[in-house]
C-alpha cells in the first residue's frame, strides 16, 4: 500500500507525494512530514488523495521563440503549489530513442525562479542538470530560462528562422514530484508558423496538452513553415508534415504510408493509437529518425528522396519507426521502465528493441507490396555483407553490445571489437525467425514473439530475457535456452548458407566474379594521400603492422593516388609488396603479403528451383510467394 501511495503522485492535503525513481527529495520530505507514513492514517489519506487529485493544477510550459535566427528560446515552467522546503527541477540528460548521454543542460542560461506572487526564490544547482529551488511557505513555483537549440541532427532541439523541432527533453524541465501530473504547453511562435504534434491540441493552434510529463516527452512538436497532409486508414487518423523543400514525391509517400500503416495488424492485431503523425525534415547535415509514442521524426537530405534506392531508404525508415510504436513504445525491456531521464537505462535487450525492428521492417514492406522480392534481397545482402566485414562479430554478443550501447563507439576499434544492436540485432532476429519457422514447418515465427510481448507485457509492465525465453517455449514448445546462450549471450557466429537454404535463398558470388589482391581494410582520400580508416583485425595488413590513421604513400615505390584498388590490380593475392606510409609525420615502410579478395560482393538471391518445403517456408517467412515457386 505504501508503494501505491508513493508511486501514484497524488496530492495529499496540498502536499505532493513523490513519484518516479528519484526519491532523494522524498527522504527530506519524510523528516518533516512523518505523519504521511503513519500506518493509521494511510487509508484516510488515500481516500483524500483520490478526491484531491482532480483539483491538481497542470504543470504549465511556455516556450517563446523570439530570436529564431540565433537558435534561442525562452521557457517558463509553472509547477503547482507545493509545501516542501524545496523542489528540484531537472532537464533530462538524454532523450528517448537515443541511448546516449547528451548533456542537454549545457544549453541553459539565465535560470531564475519565482513564487506565486512573482517574488524571486533562492536556488542553486546541485548537479549538472538539477536546479534546487528553495521556499518557506507553500507556493506555486515558476522557473524561467533561455535554451540554446541548435542540435538538429540529434533530433532533440532545433530553432531557426523557418521552424522549431521541440523534443521536450531538450527544452522542458521537470520535477519528479510532478512527473505524473497533467501538462500543458503554450508556444509563442512567429505568426505564419503551423504547429503539429502527436499530443492533442489545447485551446489554441499553438498549445498542446498531455496527461503527464512522460507523454509530453515522447510527443515532439514540429512548428514552422511546413506542408501538412492528412489521411485516414481503418478509422485511424494520420498526418504527414514536411519541413524543408526536397525532391520528394508526396503522392508516392502518401500511397505507401497508407499501405504501411495497415501492416500493424499483421503482427500485433491491434493498434495502440487513434492518431499518428509522420514528421519529415527534408534538410541537409542531418540524417536519421526517432520513434515516439504516436509519432516519428524522420530526417533525410533534401535531395535523397527521388531515386528508387533513396526512396526505399525513406520508406524503410518510416516502417522502422512505425514498428517502434509497438516495440519499445508499448512493450519494452525492464531497464527502460519507467524511463529514468537523468541516468543511464541499462538493458541487455536493446538488440531486440532496435535490431528486431530493423529486421521486421523488410517484412512489413515486402508483405505490403511496397518493395519487391529483389529489393528485399538487396537490403538483406547489404546487412549480411556489412556483418561479414565486421570482425567484432566474433568478439561481442548482442546482449553485451545492448548493455554497453550508452558507451559504445564506432570507428576502427568499434568495427574490430564490437557489434551493433541494429545490425547484429537484426541478424540474430532473422536467425531466430528462420529457426522457429523451420522447426514448426512454417506455423510459428518470430513475429509471434512480438505478438505475445504486446499481449502479455504491455506498459506499465516490462519484460526481460527470461520472459522472451518463456514466450519462445510457449509458442514453439521448445526450450530456446541453449540457442540464447549461443546467439544472444555469446558472439553470434551465423551460418548464412544453412539459414538461407531453409527458405529457398542462396548467398553466393555473382557470375563472373574474379579473385583479386586486396588490402583488408578501408581508406579515404585526405588531400593527395590515402588514409587508412580501418584495418581488419588479424588480416594481413593488421599482422604486417598497418593501423588506422596510416597514410599510404606508395606500393612497391610507386605512388598511390586516390584509387588503391587500381594500384593493387597490378598484383595478385599472395604477392609480397613494400608499402611506404606516413605515420605521425614520419615516413615508414613495411612488407605486406596481399590478401585474397573478390571484385564483387556476395549476393543473396532466390534459388532457381525451390523444393516444396522451401517455397512453403519462404511464404511463412516473408508473407509472399517464392518468386520461383512452381505454383
Ligand atoms: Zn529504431
Amino acid at each position: 500500500m505504501e508503494e501505491i501511495i508513493f508511486q501514484s503522485g497524488f496530492l495529499l492535503c496540498g502536499f505532493n507525494v513523490f513519484s518516479g525513481r528519484n526519491h532523494s527529495d522524498f527522504a527530506n520530505f519524510k523528516k518533516t512530514h512523518k505523519f504521511f507514513i503513519n500506518m493509521k492514517t494511510k487509508l484516510s489519506l488515500l481516500t483524500l488523495a483520490l478526491v484531491s487529485h482532480f483539483s491538481m493544477a497542470d504543470v504549465q510550459y511556455r516556450l517563446s521563440i523570439t530570436e529564431p535566427e540565433h537558435h534561442l528560446g525562452n521557457v517558463d515552467v509553472t509547477f503547482p503549489k507545493s509545501a516542501q522546503a524545496h523542489i528540484d527541477v531537472q532537464l533530462p540528460d538524454w532523450r528517448t530513442g537515443r541511448y546516449e548521454i547528451l548533456n542537454m543542460a549545457n544549453g541553459i542560461r539565465f535560470f531564475n525562479a519565482n513564487d506565486g506572487q512573482g517574488n524571486a526564490l533562492k536556488w542553486h544547482k546541485i548537479d549538472k542538470n538539477t536546479w534546487r529551488v528553495h521556499f518557506e511557505k507553500p507556493t506555486e513555483v515558476t522557473v524561467s530560462y533561455q535554451v540554446y537549440a541548435n542540435e538538429l541532427g540529434m533530433r532533440s532541439r532545433h530553432i531557426d528562422d523557418s521552424h522549431a523541432f521541440i523534443d521536450a527533453s531538450g527544452f522542458f524541465m521537470f520535477s519528479d514530484s510532478f512527473r505524473q501530473e497533467p501538462v500543458r504547453v503554450d508556444l509563442n511562435v512567429p505568426k505564419q508558423w503551423r504547429s503539429v504534434s502527436g499530443m492533442a491540441f489545447a485551446e489554441s493552434k499553438h498549445s498542446f496538452k498531455a496527461d503527464n510529463y512522460d507523454i509530453l516527452l515522447d510527443s515532439p512538436i514540429e512548428t514552422g513553415i511546413n506542408e501538412l497532409h492528412k489521411f485516414s486508414v481503418d478509422g485511424r487518423d494520420y498526418e504527414l508534415v514536411i519541413w524543408g523543400e526536397g525532391n520528394y514525391d508526396v503522392d508516392l509517400m502518401l500511397r505507401d504510408l497508407k499501405k504501411l500503416v495497415k501492416t500493424g495488424s499483421l503482427i500485433w492485431h491491434d493498434y495502440p493509437y487513434d492518431r499518428y503523425v509522420f514528421m519529415v525534415h527534408a534538410t541537409s547535415g542531418a540524417r536519421g529518425a526517432t520513434e515516439h509514442l504516436n509519432s516519428t521524426i524522420i530526417q533525410r537530405h533534401r535531395d535523397r528522396f527521388a531515386s528508387r534506392s533513396d526512396y526505399i531508404g525513406f520508406i524503410s525508415t518510416a516502417a522502422h519507426e512505425f514498428i517502434h510504436t509497438w516495440n519499445v513504445k508499448n512493450y519494452r525491456p525492464s531497464g527502460l521502465v519507467p524511463y529514468d531521464y537523468v541516468d543511464i537505462n541499462y538493458s541487455d535487450l536493446l538488440w531486440l528493441v532496435e535490431g528486431s525492428t530493423s529486421y521486421l521492417e523488410d517484412y512489413l514492406l515486402l508483405s505490403a507490396g511496397i518493395t519487391t522480392n529483389r529489393e528485399f534481397y538487396n537490403s538483406l545482402t547489404r546487412t549480411v555483407n556489412r556483418h561479414m566485414k565486421t570482425p567484432g562479430r566474433e568478439v561481442q554478443s548482442v546482449a553485451h553490445t545492448s548493455f554497453d550501447k550508452w558507451i559504445n563507439q564506432g570507428g576502427d576499434h568499434g568495427k574490430n571489437y564490437s557489434t551493433n544492436i541494429y545490425l547484429e540485432g537484426a541478424l540474430v532476429s532473422m536467425a531466430l525467425d528462420i529457426d522457429l519457422i523451420d522447426k514448426s514447418g512454417g506455423k510459428v515465427s518470430y513475429r509471434d514473439v512480438h505478438t505475445e510481448l504486446y499481449k502479455q507485457h504491455k506498459l506499465p509492465k516490462s519484460f526481460d530475457a527470461a520472459d522472451v525465453k518463456r514466450i519462445l517455449k510457449e509458442i514453439s514448445g521448445r526450450d530456446y535456452s541453449n540457442w540464447w546462450d549461443n546467439y544472444v549471450d555469446g558472439p553470434a557466429i551465423l551460418d548464412f548458407d544453412a539459414l538461407f537454404e531453409k527458405v529457398g535463398l542462396e548467398y553466393v558470388y555473382p557470375m563472373g566474379t574474379k579473385e583479386i589482391a586486396r588490402l583488408d581494410g578501408a581508406a579515404k582520400s585526405v588531400g593527395e594521400l590515402l588514409e587508412l580508416t580501418h584495418v581488419a583485425r588479424d588480416g594481413n595488413a593488421w599482422k604486417a603492422g598497418l593501423t588506422a590513421g596510416d597514410k599510404i604513400v606508395a606500393v612497391n615505390k610507386h605512388q598511390v593516388r586516390k584509387d588503391l584498388a587500381a594500384t593493387l590490380s597490378l598484383f595478385e593475392a599472395g604477392d609480397v609488396v613494400t608499402i611506404d606510409f606516413i605515420r605521425r609525420h614520419k615516413l615508414m615502410s613495411l612488407e605486406l603479403k596481399l590478401a585474397k579478395g573478390y571484385n564483387s560482393n556476395k549476393v543473396i538471391r532466390a534459388v532457381q528451383a525451390p523444393s516444396e518445403r522451401q517455397a512453403k517456408l519462404y511464404k511463412a517467412w516473408t508473407g509472399v510467394s517464392h518468386p520461383n515457386a512452381k505454383n
